[in-house]
């Protein structure tokens, strides 16, 4: 994969695994931080609060 490409990935709610929304990111940041490491807290509309989402790469066809 080239160097600076950007990934998408779909921000899904850690408790309910309602999906929040898609986040593009480098896989890797200029500081070294994989995206693993990557957190983020969203408003829940399933939970009614802010979660701690959980990433997962969004895979495309095209
Ligand atoms: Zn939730």
């Amino acid at each position: 994969m080239p160097r600076g490409k950007r990934t998408v990935f779909m921000m899904t709610c850690k408790v309910s695994g309602n999906r929040i929304g898609t986040i593009r990111l480098h896989r890797q940041n200029s500081r070294g931080v994989s995206w693993k490491d990557f957190k983020r807290e969203k408003y829940c509309s399933v939970c009614r609060k802010k979660v701690e989402v959980k990433l997962k790469e969004e895979k495309h066809s095209s």
